[in-house]
């Protein structure tokens, strides 16, 4: 499977980083994870389209891993007419949010046909003939009383972590069990709410082949990208910072 980071900043964007979105190609079907940036902009960049787009799987309803859905939406809906797309959301609330907004601007009902929407569930919740995706809650939203997962992608006997976003200074300790309970061949990490020090812990119990980080914060007391050069020699596998345009085959 192919892995291309289509943006990897966090909460705001940057004049080179586009908030998280990430693309996994399998057998020429296009998944992503998270739409932070304008989606449909980054995906033709990719040479993609709509209509290479199988599933997009947003990891919880910020705008940084979901505002570039609605003009992905709006398109599939008047013009990529041939496109047919899932959509995976963890609260429903957002889904009826964003179908009516497409409705009201749009001028249009939403082609549920091809438009469709579904609600994560914790678990294994995705598989096709290429890709299979599970869901682990995360504690990211906790404190408001809504979801957040992060998800485990299995294709073509590999397995990739994304952690989506974490709890603050990761005191729910939800670091995915799924990055330490067993080999994988990538963890793709977020690192925008805690410290070098706190992540460290888990990095130390996580059994990866490469381990990535994106939605890489700024803070004022450290940097957070030199913190990050400075683990590449501290593990047993190779630590990278992702950059829009990045692209890995696994
Ligand atoms: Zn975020
Ligand atoms: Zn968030």
């Amino acid at each position: 499977m192919k892995i291309r980071f289509l943006g990897t900043s966090h909460g705001l964007p940057e004049a080179n980083r586009f908030c998280s979105s990430t693309m996994i190609e399998v057998n020429g079907a296009v998944y992503v994870i998270d739409a932070g940036g304008p989606l449909l902009d980054m995906l033709l960049k990719a040479g993609k389209t709509p209509l290479d787009v199988k599933g997009i799987f947003i990891t919880h309803a910020h705008a940084d891993h979901m505002a570039g859905l609605y003009g992905f939406l709006d398109t599939v809906n008047w013009y990529y007419k041939q496109a047919s797309v899932k959509i995976f959301m963890p609260e429903q609330k957002v889904c009826d949010l964003l179908s009516e907004l497409l409705e009201f601007v749009g001028n249009r009902p939403v082609d549920i046909s091809r438009i469709c929407w579904e609600i994560v569930r914790e678990g294994m919740f995705y598989e096709d003939e290429n890709i299979k995706i599970t869901a682990f809650p995360t504690a990211h939203l906790k404190k408001l009383g809504r979801p957040s997962y992060g998800y485990c992608v299995e294709a073509e006997g590999k397995k990739v972590v994304f952690t989506g976003d974490l709890s603050q200074w990761l005191e729910e300790d939800d670091y995915p069990k799924a990055a330490t309970s067993q080999e994988t061949d990538m963890v793709i990490c977020e690192f925008a709410h805690f410290t070098p020090e706190q992540i460290e812990v888990y990095m130390a119990k996580t059994k990866t082949k490469q381990f990535w980080f994106n939605h890489v914060g700024l803070s004022k007391k450290f940097d957070r990208f030199e913190a990050i050069r400075e683990m590449e020699k501290k593990f047993s596998y190779p630590v990278h910072i992702a950059c829009d345009g990045d692209e890995i085959e696994i």
